[in-house]
């Protein structure tokens, strides 16, 4: 279908759009919805990148977490019975720090991604599964990474140049140029990695450029079926950050983006909605396409969102029951793509959660 197709969808049918989308999630997953129980780990607060939302970056050295430090996190994800270790950072400091040079330096590492695939080794070795989130990073860089991953992540965020114009949300985050992000997730595909992308809405963005954005993301996908979830995320606005007064988006932006993602991308890939941006509206984003709810942790906060916080899993789980609904943990890793996954990481999987009945047999 073309781009005219949706917007027209979208500008003229928006009740034929959520019905649509709906019975194609349906279709597609019955009334199962899933999530995954991770544990969110802030490597480093330093980013080459300064994007106006963004109330995650910091200038200090001390934001980096240290191995020793990370040791003790892994035990906590353990305790916790988490299965997901959610790597977050700011993109390659050392770009732009000589502290972060300095630091890395000190665990000879020559690069960030060295210093993080350190830790997603640390992690598998406690059997525990990393998906990590390094920003724009090179095709060997991405090589280097996936042997160590059970998936990993790059949002799109948007297709918008203009984003990068004075006064817009990328203006100082030159790495939010939307080639240097496609080119990165093509990438991923060449090299057959689980990925995860998304968009995220309400930044100044238009309409039909997140039917844009969708239309490249599915094209890539078209090619390597690599994209096994799209998450919408929807701009949450910071204290202390330039779009701090910045409204979010309207409820109805948010759902159709939703009913968009779920026509647009394939069937192989599932429509992620974060449940603690969306908190009184979960059953709603369901009936408009969306099957994931996507990492929802009870021993961290959301790094990214700080003042958002999680629902307990079981009165999700109780809320989504009474609603006709089922909710079922995930790995970060979705059963179709395991098959692109080192045996290393496999074994993991099918020893440490298939054999334990932590994750039901292999479906979809
Ligand atoms: S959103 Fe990401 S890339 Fe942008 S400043 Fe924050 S950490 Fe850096």
């Amino acid at each position: 279908m073309s781009f005219d197709y949706y917007l027209s969808l979208l500008n003229n049918e928006p009740k034929e759009l959520q019905s649509l989308a709906n019975e194609k999630a349906r279709n597609l997953y019955g009334q199962t919805i899933t999530y995954s129980r991770n544990f969110f780990v802030p490597i480093t607060h330093q980013c080459r990148n300064r994007c106006g939302y963004c109330s995650f970056v910091s200038d200090d050295v001390k934001s980096w977490i240290t191995p020793d430090s990370f040791q003790s996190l892994l035990k906590k994800a353990k305790s916790e019975k988490c299965s997901e270790i959610l790597l977050t950072l700011g993109e390659k400091p050392e770009e732009k720090y000589e502290t972060a040079r300095e630091f890395l330096r000190r665990y000879s590492c020559n690069s960030t991604v060295d210093y993080v695939k350190m830790f997603c080794e640390l992690a598998l070795d406690e059997n525990l599964l990393p998906h990590s989130n390094p920003g724009v990073i090179t095709f060997e860089e991405l090589k280097n990474l996936k042997d160590s991953n059970a998936s990993l992540g790059l949002m799109l965020e948007s297709s918008s140049t203009r984003l990068l114009d004075k006064d817009e949300a990328h203006y100082l985050s030159p790495t939010k140029d939307p080639k240097l992000r496609l080119e990165v997730i093509e990438n991923a595909g060449r090299l057959r990695i689980p990925f995860t992308s998304g968009l995220l809405i309400g930044i100044g963005e238009t309409k039909e450029e997140r039917i844009e954005s969708l239309l490249y993301l599915q094209n890539i996908n078209k090619k390597y079926r690599h994209i096994q979830e799209i998450i919408i995320q929807n701009f949450n606005p910071q204290k202390g950050t330039p779009m701090q007064d910045y409204p979010p988006p309207e409820e109805e932006d948010v759902l159709l983006t939703i009913a968009l993602s779920r026509m647009i991308m394939g069937s192989n890939v599932n429509i992620q909605a974060p449940p603690n941006l969306n908190r009184d509206r979960i059953i709603t984003l369901l009936d408009y396409g969306a099957n994931d709810l996507g990492g929802i942790s009870s021993a961290t906060i959301d790094y990214i969102n700080p003042n958002m916080t999680w629902q307990e899993e079981s009165n999700l789980g109780k809320n989504l029951e009474s609603e006709g609904f089922f909710l079922k943990q995930r790995l970060p890793v979705y059963p179709p793509y395991e098959k692109y996954l080192n045996k290393k990481i496999r074994k993991i999987i099918e020893d440490k959660y298939r054999n334990e009945e932590i994750i039901s047999p292999k479906n979809r």
